[in-house]
């Protein structure tokens, strides 16, 4: 059985891919973190070894030591510290040692499974040298093995390496379905799963590992305060902010990319209640506080916000200087 949620497109056509016998040698996933990139590489790698005729079964030795990761064919690489607690921010890189190890490996054949599978979770953050390294493997493939890489930005990967993987692309998951899924599998309350869907925002992986960790929903209601805060604070305020998330950026920039996703969903929200559909909105723990912004600014004013937040994150991945273009966010008038 499949247990990527709500990926039916990707799901389909691997499985159709897989039956006509002409499954790619390398694919590439993309999509938000969270939203099952790596649940559905588990699931290829399962199909690919799967002992019984239904594949994946889920339940032979082969797709259960897959699951818990230690199939000795199944590899992941990964930059050091991804996974660990959030003080610890991951290492910058997948380095080139890490894409030697591996070469040195699928040279040999499988130790047992019927095919070696390799997931790169994170493939945008390969070093130039390791993904050089890469590309000479993906030029001339190994016998019985596939590649899967993962990632949330496919515009910093190497355009070569790009044109010998298939693409599928993991969207997020419509919130009715993440609600769904955390009722029926995971046995939520209604109400929390409704709350946990919405602000997973489709990526159901967030909403799955809030459901046992409180931290993750204080820290989510602390840093969308100190957003919210920005509103009445006076410019020097804001520029200690930007300053402080600039320093951040410079440790772990995916940490602040969510930052701003964050705001975005409340520029999103106040949009949505000004429009009188608040039955859509992310943010329902908080619809008392974005009646009460929603008053306060006008409907060109919360989508003049919204371009600034997403033109920022867009200069942010284009590498540009993170303090000033913080800064320059904290210039609008909100
Ligand atoms: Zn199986």
């Amino acid at each position: 059985m499949w247990q990527v949620i709500g990926q039916t497109k990707a799901v389909n056509s691997l499985k159709r891919s897989f039956a006509e016998g002409r499954l790619s040698h390398a694919y590439l996933l993309v999509g938000p973190q969270h939203v099952g990139k790596m649940t559905l590489a588990i699931n290829l790698s399962q199909v690919l070894n799967c002992l019984s005729d239904d594949k994946p079964c889920g339940q032979c030795q082969s797709c259960r030591r897959i699951a818990s990761g230690n199939h000795p064919d199944v590899q992941v690489i990964e930059r050091a510290g991804v996974g660990a607690i959030r003080e610890s921010p991951p290492q910058k890189e997948i380095g080139i040692e890490q894409i030697r190890e591996m070469q040195h490996s699928v040279n040999l054949k499988p130790y047992e499974g019927n095919c070696r599978v390799i997931i790169i979770d994170g493939a945008e953050f390969m070093s130039e040298e390791a993904a050089n390294a890469l590309l000479k493997t993906l030029e001339e493939p190994p016998d019985s093995t596939v590649f899967i890489l993962l990632a949330g930005d496919e515009n910093s990967i190497l355009p070569t390496i790009l044109s010998r993987c298939q693409r599928l692309e993991l969207p997020p998951v419509p919130v009715q379905t993440v609600r769904q899924a955390l009722v029926e599998q995971w046995k939520v309350t209604p109400e929390r799963a409704d709350l946990l869907a919405r602000l997973s925002y489709g990526c159901i992986g967030w909403a799955i590992s809030a459901i046992d960790n409180e931290n993750m929903l204080e820290e989510h209601s602390r840093h969308l305060e100190s957003l919210i805060a920005l509103a009445s604070s006076d410019i020097s305020e804001r520029f200690e902010f930007a300053s402080q998330l600039a320093a951040q950026f410079n440790k772990n920039r995916a940490s602040v990319r969510e930052w701003l996703e964050l705001w975005l969903t409340w520029w999103r929200d106040l949009l949505l209640m000004k429009n009188g559909c608040a039955e859509f909105i992310t943010n329902i723990d908080r619809e008392g506080a974005l009646q009460q912004q929603a008053g306060r600014y006008s409907l060109s004013a919360i989508y003049g916000m919204t371009k600034s937040v997403q033109e920022t994150m867009r200069q942010l991945d284009q590498n540009a200087n993170p303090r000033l273009a913080l800064e320059v966010l904290m210039l609008n008038e909100f």
